[in-house]
C-alpha cells in the first residue's frame, strides 16, 4: 500500500468507520490451489511467483467512492489487494451479531460482505475463536455462483463453499474462513478453538434447556412423583425376591432372554402320523414382560431418587454468561450443572421402561403365562410354579439352578397400571436432550 493510499484509507475510515474502504474487484485470480482447484482449500495454494499479499486488483469501486483520490488509474491496477479489515471487535461478537450474520448469509450467499467482516489475510495464527459450526454457503445466490474467497489462501478469489466464522482477538476482527484451510493453518490451535467452541455451544444449549424446563417444572415433578411411588414398591418386591430366593430372578431372566420373552409351548394334538408318532405342534402363547425387572442390578428406586435430585437443581438459576475470549468464568459451572440435568432427562425414558416392565411383570395374567410356559414339555424345571393374588406373589422352582421358594408382598403401587408416557411438554424436553 502506498503512503497516499494509506492516508486515503485512514481518512475514509475516519469518515466511515463501519464501511470498507473499497469493494475491490478481482482482476488477477492467479491464486488457485493447484492440487485441488475446485476444493475447499485443502492445501495452501501456489501463487505463481506472486506473494499472496501482493495480489493485483483493480480498485475501480474505490476510485469511484474517492473522487479526489490522487492515484492514477494505471497505478490503481498495481495496488496491493487490501481486502476489508475492520478491527472493531474489542470483545467477542455477540450472539445477536452472529444471528444477523447467519440470516444475511442464507439470504445473500455473501458471508464476507456482512458489516464488519474482514477479508484480509489473518496476521495471527493463535488465540483464534470459532464463532460458528461449518456453514454451507448458498453460492447459487452469489453473482456468477462463485465460491467464497478464502482470507488465508485466496483473498479475493473464489475458493470454498463450507466455512466457519472466526474471531481474531489480537486483530479485533472477524473473518469467514474455508473450514479445511483453517484446520491446516491453525493446526493444534484449531483443535483448541474447536474445543472452546463446543463448550460455548453447550453453554448456550444448557441456558436454553433451563428456559425450556422453567414452565414445565411442576408437570415434570408430578410425573416423577408417580414414577417414584411405583419405583419404591417395585424395588421392595424385587429385593424380597432376591433375599428369599437368591439367584431365581437371574435364572428366570436367562431363560426368558433366550427366547426374547416369546413363550412357546408344545401341544400334543392327540393324533399320530403315518409312522405312528404323536404329532406335536409348537404354539406361541404370548410374550412375557419382566426382562428388565428380572435383570441384574435392577435398582429403579435409587435411580429415580438420583434423577429427582439432579432435576431439582434446575430451580436454581444458572449464572449470567456470554460468549467471550478468554472463556467466561461461569462456563465451567454451567457445563457441570447442565450436564447433570441433561443426563437426568436422558435417563427418564429408560427408567420409565424399567418401571413399567416391573408393573407388567407382576400382573396376574403375565405371571400365569410364565407359569404355563414353565410347565411345558422339555423345560429346565423339574418343578415350576409362579402365581399371585391381591397381596403376594409365590414362587416355587426346582431346576439345575437349585431350589427356590419365595412368598413376597406386593404393595399397592407395584400393582398400578403402567405409567403413561409423559405429556407432550415433557416429551419435548426429552427430545431436546436426546
Ligand atoms: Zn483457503
Amino acid at each position: 500500500m502506498t503512503i497516499a493510499e494509506r492516508r486515503a484509507r485512514v481518512e475514509y475510515d475516519q469518515q466511515n468507520p463501519w464501511q470498507p474502504m473499497s469493494e475491490a474487484k478481482i482482476e488477477d485470480t492467479s491464486t488457485v490451489c493447484t492440487r485441488n482447484p475446485q476444493g475447499d482449500c485443502e492445501e495452501p495454494p501456489k501463487t505463481k511467483g506472486i506473494k499472496r499479499e501482493r495480489l493485483i486488483f483493480s480498485l475501480r469501486a474505490a476510485v469511484k467512492s474517492k473522487a479526489n483520490h490522487t492515484t492514477s488509474q494505471k497505478e490503481n491496477r498495481r495496488m496491493v489487494f487490501a481486502g476489508r479489515f475492520f478491527p472493531v471487535f474489542d470483545t467477542m461478537p455477540s450472539d445477536e451479531f452472529i444471528t444477523r450474520w447467519r440470516e444475511h448469509t442464507s439470504n445473500t450467499g455473501m458471508p464476507e460482505e456482512f458489516e464488519s467482516v474482514s477479508t484480509t489475510k489473518p496476521a495471527q495464527l493463535e488465540n483464534i475463536n470459532l464463532l460458528s459450526e461449518e456453514i454451507a454457503v448458498p453460492i447459487k445466490l452469489r453473482p456468477g455462483e462463485d465460491r467464497v474467497p478464502c482470507p488465508f489462501c485466496a483473498p479475493g478469489s473464489p475458493k470454498f463453499i463450507r466455512g466457519r466464522m472466526a474471531y481474531f482477538p489480537d486483530e479485533k476482527a472477524v473473518r469467514f474462513i474455508g473450514h479445511k484451510c483453517a484446520q491446516s493453518h491453525f493446526g493444534d490451535n484449531f483443535k483448541l478453538a474447536e474445543a472452546v467452541f463446543r463448550r460455548q455451544t453447550m453453554c448456550r444449549q444448557y441456558i436454553e434447556l433451563w428456559r425450556e424446563i422453567g414452565p414445565r417444572y411442576g408437570d415434570m415433578e408430578r410425573f416423577l412423583d408417580v414414577m417414584s411411588k411405583s419405583a419404591v414398591d417395585l424395588q421392595f418386591v424385587r429385593d424380597q425376591l432376591d433375599k428369599q430366593a437368591t439367584g431365581f430372578a437371574g435364572f428366570l431372566h436367562g431363560e426368558l432372554a433366550q427366547v426374547r420373552g416369546e413363550l412357546f409351548v408344545k401341544l400334543d394334538l392327540g393324533i399320530k402320523d403315518r409312522n405312528g408318532t404323536a404329532v406335536i405342534q409348537e404354539k406361541l402363547i404370548g410374550t412375557a414382560a419382566g426382562l428388565r425387572f428380572l435383570s441384574r442390578g435392577y435398582d429403579v428406586e435409587k435411580r429415580i431418587r438420583q434423577t429427582r435430585s439432579a432435576l431439582s437443581t434446575v430451580e436454581v438459576e444458572l449464572p449470567e454468561w456470554i460468549p467471550s475470549s478468554p472463556e467466561h468464568p461461569a462456563t465451567a459451572e454451567i457445563l457441570k450443572r447442565g450436564r447433570l440435568v441433561e443426563k437426568s432427562i436422558q435417563r427418564i425414558p429408560g427408567l420409565l421402561a424399567d418401571i413399567n416392565d416391573g408393573l407388567l411383570f407382576l400382573r396376574r395374567k403375565n405371571l400365569s403365562l410364565i407359569h404355563q410356559w414353565g410347565n411345558r414339555m422339555d423345560t429346565p424345571f423339574a418343578r415350576f410354579e409362579i402365581k399371585s393374588d391381591d397381596r403376594q406373589m409365590q414362587v416355587r422352582s426346582n431346576s439345575f439352578a437349585g431350589d427356590h421358594y419365595a412368598n413376597v408382598l406386593i404393595p399397592a403401587a407395584a400393582k398400578l397400571a403402567p405409567v403413561k408416557t409423559p405429556d407432550p411438554a415433557i416429551e419435548q424436553l426429552i427430545r431436546m436432550v436426546a
